[in-house]
């Protein structure tokens, strides 16, 4: 006697379609799983035969062979609990194959026979979309994750073990989840807080919506207490809401990171992840058992806030250069390479100096120069190179602190945010930023008067910017040009993206 059902894996973010096979042999009665299951898929063996118990189903008096297949690839996770309960019901009831055919099953069970929603259930569904299956039954707190997958997919809820049997012997029917509200993705944004709220800071907000338009990274630098950490918090509001395919690519790494809640349906807003600077390797790029995406994937498509960067450990620091050129990360263990999406903008805080009041006027700085240049190499090189924007920012002004005036709103910041996008799509092709310019297209891009050529000419001297430096200034010169709707980059243009190299112009300083 045998029961085919199907479910699916995960490897990584991956889904990996599963066949769970139930023989029954003569023997002494006994349940044994065999095809690479991992300890999660082993321990539900105890919840299965408890549930099946509870559910009022005997199981076989024989023995019982549960095999995973294929048997190469580990399987991880509670979601195999509902397909070997359900091959298990299937022998014991004696239900036609046909029952199962074109359905997938996912859910953790209790010991009570109760479903408990699982982790990557849009990502089990939409592999399930992928071979042809026509329906997927999951535990009720993870019927709207997977029903955003795909419309053609009928995803069916169940409460419990003795709902699905319920179904499966045609004596009730299951409840089909409707898909999330794909409109919802303006209200998300309320949450992030608005720039109306900052006062003063314009300088600081401007360059924000400079590196929300051309997709650039960005380091804010200041005195404590300058609210840093508060502007860098309501970037993602003035970013363009996700497109559908980017929030199901969201959903999806922070459903299997187990971050997604209960009955959340889809990601709407950007994500802002802000890992604290003693984060490892593993938490920021990825790693664990089983392998599971790190900061920088649940940062993707949105925002990754570095707040003290120097007290960040170096080689944590290094692992974000090829993520941050390649849009994606790769992770190799015991033999297996898993690859992460990891498309975000970095955005990084830190104070001038090592007590924090090198140029504040209303402190003065007890760090010599020598501790302050040690403080900045802390840094590395290549990182820095990848930020496109240094901004300085001050402590307010009292006129500013007492002042009632408001400042503008995110959503009108955002409006001007995304014209410029469309702008540089029209120039660079679909959903492309000026940050993303390589240096090829960023001579082609940027054409320069002659009294813009002298400038950028006196700066590099001046400011000893390297090579690297000027292809930034001039992607971001673009930027503050698509803005402004202008098609030609002009000389101010390129005198506002020169400003934003701060520490190019210290670092000089410092070695002359
Ligand atoms: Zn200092």
């Amino acid at each position: 006697l045998l029961a085919r059902v199907h479910s699916s894996t995960l490897v990584g973010i991956q889904p990996v379609p599963v066949q769970v096979q139930v023989h029954l042999t003569p023997g002494l009665p006994s349940i044994s799983v065999v095809g690479l299951p991992q300890s999660a898929v082993r321990e539900g063996k105890d919840r299965v035969r408890a549930a099946l118990q509870q559910t009022g189903i005997a199981l076989p008096a024989q023995r019982v062979t549960v095999n995973l297949a294929p048997a190469d690839v580990r399987k991880e996770g509670s979601g195999f609990d509902l397909p070997v309960a359900v091959g298990l019901a299937i022998c014991s009831l004696g239900l036609p194959p046909e029952c199962l055919e074109a359905t997938a099953f996912l859910g953790e069970l209790g010991l009570d026979g109760e479903l408990r929603p699982v982790r990557g259930a849009l990502a089990v569904a939409r592999g399930c979309r992928e071979v042809g299956m026509q329906t997927l039954i999951v535990p009720e707190g993870n019927g709207r994750e997977a029903a955003a997958a795909d419309p053609t997919l009928q995803v069916l809820t169940a409460g419990s073990l003795r709902q699905v049997v319920q179904h499966l012997q045609g004596r009730a029917r299951l409840t089909r989840a409707a898909p999330p509200d794909r409109d919802a993705g303006a209200s998300a944004l309320l949450g992030a807080g608005c720039f109306s709220e900052v006062r003063g800071q314009e300088g600081a907000k401007r360059a924000l919506e400079v590196a929300a338009a051309g997709g650039h990274n960005l380091a804010l630098i200041g005195p404590p207490g300058t609210g840093k950490t508060m502007l860098a918090r309501r970037f993602p509001a003035i970013l363009p809401p996700l497109g559908q395919e980017e929030a199901l690519e969201v959903t999806t790494i922070h459903s299997v990171t187990g971050l997604l809640p209960d009955d959340a349906g889809v990601v709407r807003a950007r994500p802002f992840r802000a890992p604290h600077h003693t984060t490892s390797r593993a938490g920021m790029v990825g790693g664990g058992t089983p392998v599971r995406p790190g900061e920088i994937s649940l940062a993707h498509r949105g925002v990754l806030f570095l707040d003290e960067l120097p007290e960040f450990r170096r080689g944590v620091l290094e692992t974000l250069r090829q993520p941050l050129e390649a849009g994606w990360v790769s992770v190799v263990r015991a033999r297996e390479r898993y690859r992460f999406p990891s498309r975000f903008t970095l955005m990084t805080a830190m104070n001038p100096c090592p007590c924090g009041h090198l140029g504040d006027e209303n402190q003065a700085c007890t760090c010599d120069p020598g501790q302050v240049a040690r403080y900045r190499n802390r840094v590395s090189g290549p990182l820095w190179d990848r930020v496109d924007l240094h901004v300085e920012v001050c402590s307010p002004s009292v006129e500013v602190l007492r002042g009632t005036g408001t400042g503008e709103a995110s959503g009108a910041i955002r409006q001007r945010v995304m014209e410029a996008r469309e702008r540089q799509s029209n120039r660079l092709g679909p959903g492309r930023v000026n940050g993303e310019m390589a240096p090829g297209e960023v001579d082609a891009s940027v054409p320069l008067g002659q009294a813009g050529e002298a400038l950028l000419r006196r700066s590099a001297v001046s400011l000893g910017l390297s090579a690297r430096a000027i292809h930034r200034v001039l992607k971001v010169a673009r930027t503050i040009a698509d803005l402004e709707g202008s098609g030609s980059v002009r000389r101010d243009h390129l005198a506002e993206a020169i400003q934003y190299r701060v520490l190019d112009r210290s670092g000089g300083e410092g070695a002359a």
